[in-house]
């Protein structure tokens, strides 16, 4: 079975997290302060605040903007649910805008819509490792005084007119095991913004800043020096791990444009597309899409479906109330597959995965 994704685990992250747990120093210390440090650096922001998730991230960055109660958040519900519970979690209310058919990002143009006085911040997604709109974005957020949180969960390394994403708003990111680059579980905010990293530090450590004053409501949240330890490692890894993704991309991209039933993902040219996700939409009259994923299994071919259910149709999200309609969004959750590119895959596996293609 070729999977979809697999983390690739050296034995230098190896060597790193033994050294860690022979220093006696294994919670948060100087190797989570310097995975900060380098993170920011790659990003190109003055500060990154690492926590134990990409949901903490988003949350722990809503907070730091002092979003809650009364406010309204537009994001994209072609998401994972994180995006959405995180404000959910703060009080705030989310706001769903459509997407776009071809990147599947969020449409500025719905963005617009949605606005109302109570919108306080947008969360563009740059989902499968690809920018969303931030050019549109970002004179939106202009136009209205809007904040922009980035969530940049599926997109380390990726740029947008050659600047890198988590630094045109606050920026989150996670280092789950299918991410790009891992720390087990794990997350970071980026920010160039001081008092939003200052009050990102204390919201991680119940609201501290000197240990047992509490200035304001946190929780914990910190990331230990045993996953910030394999962050290192995996960060001077991470552009020749997203390269390896866009040559693999590259290389079905070039062979699968020949087939007829399914459309290729659309490529924005102001992106650098890391393909967290390469995937494609079907659009056969012969095979549905879950008849595809499940020959593909067959033949020893893994595949995801990222979303089959956009979050404004969650059972919980429809308990509480929400009943939109988001026409572009549900007619992508039922037409998309993803295919394998990540770096744990071979010229042999590409091959196979053209061929079995080739067959349906
Ligand atoms: C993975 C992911 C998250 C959440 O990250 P965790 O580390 O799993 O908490 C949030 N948003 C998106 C788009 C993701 O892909």
């Amino acid at each position: 079975m070729i999977p979809i994704a697999k983390p690739l685990i050296g034995e230098e992250e190896i060597k790193a997290v033994t050294d860690v747990l022979r220093s006696g120093i294994i919670a948060e210390g100087q190797k989570v302060k310097d995975f900060e440090a380098a993170f920011a650096d790659h990003t190109g922001t003055s500060h990154a605040v690492a926590v134990n998730s990409g949901t903490a991230a988003l949350h722990v960055a809503l907070m730091a903007h002092n979003i809650g109660a009364g406010d309204e958040v537009i994001t994209t519900p072609f998401s994972f649910v994180a995006t959405s519970n995180s404000v959910l979690f703060t009080g705030a209310k989310p706001v769903f805008a459509d997407i776009y058919e071809n990147t599947f990002n969020i449409d500025p143009e719905s963005i617009i819509e949605k606005i109302t006085p109570k919108t306080k911040a947008i969360i563009p997604v740059h989902l499968y490792g690809q920018a969303a709109d931030m050019k549109a974005i970002m004179e939106i957020a202009d136009d209205h005084d809007l904040i922009i949180i980035e969530d940049a969960c599926q997109a380390h390394g990726a740029t947008y007119d050659g600047k890198k994403v988590g630094s045109f708003g606050t920026g989150t990111f996670s280092f789950y095991p299918t991410k790009n680059m891992t720390t087990g579980e794990g997350g970071i905010i980026t920010t160039n913004e001081k008092t939003v990293a200052e009050r990102a530090k204390m919201i991680r450590s119940h609201g501290s800043r000197v240990r047992y004053f509490h200035e304001m409501l946190g929780y914990n949240l910190r990331m230990t020096d045993i996953a910030a330890a394999i962050g290192l490692v995996q960060l001077k890894k991470l552009d020749n791990f997203n390269n390896a993704r866009i040559s693999n991309a590259n290389a079905l991209s070039s062979k699968l444009n020949k087939m007829t039933g399914f459309i290729l993902p659309g490529i924005d040219k102001r992106c650098r597309h890391v393909f967290h996700q390469y995937t494609v939409r079907v659009n056969s009259s012969t095979i549905s899409r879950d008849e595809m994923v499940s020959y593909l299994g067959k033949k020893g071919i893994g595949t995801g479906i990222y979303y089959p259910l956009p979050i404004h149709k969650q059972p919980y999200y429809k308990e509480i109330g929400f009943n939109d309609s988001l026409p572009v969004c549900e007619k992508a959750a039922s037409e998309v597959f993803s295919l394998p590119v990540h770096p744990g895959i071979n010229k042999a596996d590409l091959d196979t995965i053209i061929k079995v293609m080739g067959e349906l």
